[in-house]
């Protein structure tokens, strides 16, 4: 039986400093059908990112040209200053070549995605306590103390919206973490909606016995 399965639309979420990021690139070198969507901002290059690996650098004018030609499965203005956006493009090729796409995205964008593809699994990666995310925030040196104050507050905010996702997975130990996100997604893929053509094919079979 050769069945074509198109991929999985997969939402990451949850606060800034929970180790997200590295949680999902450990699950991307383990898990071989997923690929992370690229995403477009606004915001200044972090030192050691790169064009076309982490981000799409773009300006506000362009962003906004983006915008206006519908380029987008959903933007957002994250924290009243920078533009982030998914791709639509990008997105929908990889899953119609059979790549299970991973979307690294804030709580606002993981509730629009909710809406226009309903079928995506939304994940929230969670931290032990939230002691433990402010002793990370602060241990990542990266940003200034007013912005690390205003993303912990964000943070009780994202928190919030724990509710309206599919699964949590706690961030303690990130290999424990990625094998929960593995376990997760064997599952998913063996939804009976999601295997349609299967499905089809061994109803094909079970004819040729009638
Ligand atoms: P950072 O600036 O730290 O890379 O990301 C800030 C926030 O923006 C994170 O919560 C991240 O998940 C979110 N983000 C990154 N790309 C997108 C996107 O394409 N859409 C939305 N809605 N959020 C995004």
């Amino acid at each position: 039986m050769n069945v074509t399965r198109k991929g999985m639309l997969i939402v990451v979420s949850g606060p800034s400093g929970v180790g997200k990021g590295t949680v999902v690139h450990a699950f991307l070198e383990r898990y071989q059908t997923a690929r992370l969507s690229v995403s477009v901002t606004t915001r200044a290059r972090r030192e050691g990112e790169i064009e076309g690996v982490n981000y799409f650098f773009r300006t506000v004018p362009e962003f906004e040209k983006m915008i206006e030609r519908g380029e987008f499965l959903e933007y957002m203005r994250v924290y009243g200053m920078n533009y982030y956006g998914t791709l639509r493009s990008h997105v929908f090729e990889s899953m119609e070549n059979g790549y299970d796409v991973v979307l690294e995205i804030d709580v606002n964008g993981a509730m629009r995605i909710k809406e226009v593809c309903p079928e995506a699994v939304l994940i929230f990666i969670a931290p032990p306590s939230m002691s433990d995310l402010k002793t990370r925030l602060y241990g990542r040196g990266t940003e200034t103390d007013d912005v690390i104050e205003r993303r912990y507050r964000e943070a009780y905010v994202e928190m919030g919206y724990l509710r309206s996702y599919d699964y949590v997975v706690v961030n303690d130990v990130v290999d424990k973490a990625v094998d929960t996100m593995c376990h997760i997604l064997d599952a998913e893929r063996c939804r009976i909606a999601r295997n349609e053509d299967l499905l089809n094919s061994i109803d094909e079979e079970i004819k040729k016995y009638d």
